[in-house]
């Protein structure tokens, strides 16, 4: 069997230049791509198949709340705990490589490339918080980092590898058309970085008991009330909104009115505080001020 190597691929340029390159040194490379209620696997899954390599989803949901808590790095501009949750992602996938048998663990991260998370100390201290850190490779950035187990043990050629840097996507976009590949921005992104989602996350983590991953998910969609104090309620905007909420329902009260078109309503907590939804529901239906 060949040399194997399994890289946390999240679908952007950057993954697929990495995947490409250790392909090049003739690694078998496998990809997986972690999911929440805050990111999606989505764009992972099709670039993996643009590539036509291996790839896996793997479910981070529990992780990724339990770190909402108190990330011992901190968080990022928003709620979003970036070395933490990438510490963590090398380390499911260090898991799985030993249990796998893959030699390495990679990631298309670039040094220098986001101000906070990919600067040098922090992929640093990712490897590091990992458990990791000697089966770790960046290949994009590999001759600006310290060297690690699959070079030193020669099954990679450090030579061979590279070292990007800096904001610039430059380097990525020539080595794209070296390699062929056509690439569009996949958007979506992770919502831990959106000022307005997480304003409404704060609301959810404020309310003892109502910080579920279910709850995470519902608040992506529609306007959010706050109710009383331990109550939210949701109601769509669009087609798409209430699609959305009567998608996410699990044990949620939920409204619509049965004489006419109108926006869904979700109620999070008291059962008490139906009628202030039903209010918002028929108001936003047209009913009223
Ligand atoms: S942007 Fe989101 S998914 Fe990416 S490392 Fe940060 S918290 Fe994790």
């Amino acid at each position: 069997m060949g040399i194997r190597a399994l890289g946390a691929f999240s679908g952007g340029l950057d993954g697929m230049l990495a995947a490409l390159l250790l392909e090049s040194q003739g690694i078998d490379v496998e990809l997986a791509t972690f999911t929440s209620p805050f990111f999606s696997s989505e764009s992972g899954c099709r670039g993996a198949e643009q590539l036509d390599l291996p790839w896996r989803e793997i479910d981070y949901t529990g992780e990724i709340m339990g770190l909402l808590h108190k990330p011992l790095s901190g968080f990022g501009k928003n709620l979003n705990p970036c070395i933490d949750c990438h510490a963590g992602m090398f380390r499911i996938l260090g898991g799985i490589a030993e249990e796998e048998g893959y030699d390495f663990i990679f990631s298309g991260e670039v040094a220098g490339q986001r101000p906070m998370s990919q600067n040098k100390n922090s992929l640093n201290r990712v490897a590091r918080l990992s458990g990791y850190q000697d089966m770790l490779l960046r290949p994009l950035s590999a001759k600006l980092l310290r060297i690690t187990g699959p070079e030193r043990m020669g099954l990679i050629d450090r030579d061979l590898l590279l070292s990007f840097s800096g904001r610039s996507r430059k380097p990525q976009m020539r080595l794209a058309e070296e390699y062929g590949i056509r690439y569009i921005n996949p958007g979506g992104g992770c919502l831990l970085t959106d000022p307005n989602y997480c304003d409404r996350l704060k609301i959810l983590m404020s309310i003892p008991g109502l910080f579920t991953s279910g709850n995470a998910r519902l608040i992506r969609h529609g306007r959010m009330f706050r109710l009383s104090d331990d109550t939210v309620g949701l109601v769509g905007r669009s087609e798409g909104d209430n699609a959305g909420l009567e998608s996410l329902v699990n044990d949620e009260i939920t409204f619509v009115l049965e004489d006419r078109p109108g926006p869904t309503g979700v109620l999070i907590g008291d059962p008490e505080m139906l009628p202030e939804l039903v209010t918002l529901v028929k108001r936003y239906a047209g009913d009223g001020p």
